[in-house]
């Protein structure tokens, strides 16, 4: 009989993890992710900066490394420890000096970038590289270092400096995922002498992007797959119109690329056990779904009126969301019986004019401006449409829960949006496939379309509920989504 065969051991490096550090989906992909994976049967840790709400999630941390001074920290030290309320097998780095900095992990207070990021984000790439390397933690090494976004996109860069060299052990594999392409981690070219990486990365074939330094860059160039998180994606970034300058880079590597859509953490997202919700509710047993719309209602001043379709929001209001194009088509739901709920934060221009909305129809436009994690799932929950405008969207999270809430996703048909949302046409509609609206081209008039199709279908109340029961019946779980991860990582060799 042969022996047990060793779980694969795979570190994901991110710099921001749900519930305790969150900017965007990539918190809930970091928090939920290598947890699904263990439940695989895969050795699955996580690597962090050592922001301090992280540190504060660290439970039974030991120090397994101390090294410096290293990346402008006087010293540097490993912690390891279980991480919330999963209790995440997790390492954090302890680097006061780089990292104890209260709000945003990327920002300071006066809304910019922090000056020395190229070092924060560069010592989580080395730190990864070097515990996947097994040079850090004596009991424990990674076979697949999975990187996450720019801020952990130079750990292939320090794997290929660096993780061979010091163990003689088989190099790890290293797997990039991109979860947002707009965000690269520019820098100017000077900086590339405190990386500590060799010369020839400051070139073409490293980090070096059109004269200065894109860490996103050199990750893409380096490591050994690259993912996206949704197939369609993975396409459209692969041309000029998506690529953010990066298409050309990306299309010579587009044999190593692979799109994998997201799932969501099923025991913080699920109605039938939410803490947060005025009801609870399911697909077999679906009638706590009014109460929690009447009690939205109610909390948003809207007008109390179960007839009326409520289309939800809750998004970063950034140009990308498109919730300029909502306002733009906004008269036209009012103008058609429609209420809207929002609760988002981010440009000040789009907040001012999304206030500005709801001040001028208070009883249909309820608008709540901050970063709200129960007011979201009271929205998602009692809301009948979530909108997801995106001009372009990787993936999108919210459209995944209103699936799992019944909130029908009425979404810009691009990226993962159009991947897990079938519009419910009439050939969807009679073959029992559609679970929510898509509209093609990111213009006023085809959301204004989408949404009298939304209101036909509401018109037909046996219908929607079709509609409602085949949306909470798809599988939005991380449990097939990790399982093709795990299949990636054992083709890396
Ligand atoms: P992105 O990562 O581009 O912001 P996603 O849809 O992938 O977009 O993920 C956004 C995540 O952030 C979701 O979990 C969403 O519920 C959450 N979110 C966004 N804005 C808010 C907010 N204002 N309050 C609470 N949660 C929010």
């Amino acid at each position: 009989m042969s022996p047990p065969e060793a779980p694969l051991r795979v570190l994901h490096v991110a710099a921001e993890c749900f519930p305790l550090l969150k900017t965007g989906g990539l918190a809930d992909v970091a928090g939920a992710l290598p947890v699904a994976q263990r439940r695989l049967g895969l050795d699955a840790r996580l690597l962090l900066p050592g922001h301090p709400a992280l540190r504060e999630g660290l439970h039974d941390a030991v120090e397994v490394a101390r090294f410096g001074p290293a990346f402008g920290a006087a010293r540097v030290s490993l912690l390891a420890g279980a991480l919330g309320p999963a209790g995440l097998p997790a390492y954090l780095i302890d680097a006061p000096w780089l990292y104890e900095r209260e709000g945003s992990p990327y920002v300071g207070p006066d809304g910019r970038e922090w000056s020395d990021n190229h070092l924060r984000f560069a010592l989580l790439g080395f730190v990864a590289a070097q515990l996947g390397a097994g040079a850090l933690d004596p009991r424990w090494s990674a076979r697949v270092v999975h990187a996450h976004d720019w801020h952990a996109a130079l750990a292939p860069a320090y794997l290929a400096a660096h993780g061979a060299a010091r163990t003689g052990a088989a190099r790890s594999r290293s797997v990039l995922t991109v979860h947002n392409l707009a965000y690269q981690g520019a820098f100017p070219m000077d900086r590339f002498a405190e990386l500590g990486l060799p010369v020839w990365m400051s070139g073409p074939a490293g980090i070096e992007f059109h004269g200065e330094l894109r860490f996103l860059k050199g990750g893409l160039v380096l490591a050994d797959r690259i993912t996206t998180v949704s197939p369609t994606y993975a396409r459209e970034i692969l041309t000029p119109a998506e690529g953010h300058q990066l298409d050309g880079v990306l299309s010579h590597r587009s044999d190593a690329l692979t799109g994998i859509v997201n799932g969501i953490d099923d025991a913080v997202w699920n109605p039938a056990a939410d803490a947060a919700l005025a009801a609870a509710y399911s697909a077999a047993d679906p009638a706590g779904k009014a109460a929690c719309k009447a009690a939205l209602q109610r909390e948003l001043g809207l007008r109390p009126a179960p007839r009326t379709p409520l289309l939800a929001v809750v998004s970063r209001l950034t140009p990308q969301k498109g919730l300029d194009l909502l306002l733009s088509a906004l008269p036209h739901w009012l103008g058609k019986g429609g209420q809207v709920a929002l609760l988002g934060a981010g440009d000040r221009p789009l907040e001012s004019a999304w206030r500005a909305a709801a001040q001028a129809a208070p009883e249909a436009v309820g608008v709540r401006l901050g970063y709200d994690e129960a007011l979201a799932h009271r929205i998602v929950a009692g809301s009948d449409l979530i909108g997801v405008p995106s001009r372009f969207e990787p993936c999108g999270l919210t459209q995944l829960y209103g699936l799992r809430y019944g909130a029908l996703p009425l979404v810009h048909r691009v990226g993962g949006l159009a991947d897990t949302v079938t519009d419910a046409d009439e050939a969807a509609l009679r073959a029992d496939r559609a679970t929510g609206f898509a509209f093609a081209g990111a213009t006023r008039e085809a959301l204004a379309y989408a949404m009298d199709r939304a209101m036909a279908l509401w018109a037909r109340p046996a219908d929607w509920a079709r509609v409602v029961r085949r949306a909470m019946a798809q599988d939005t779980s991380w449990q097939a989504p990790a399982a093709r991860y795990a299949a990636l990582y054992r083709g890396l060799g």
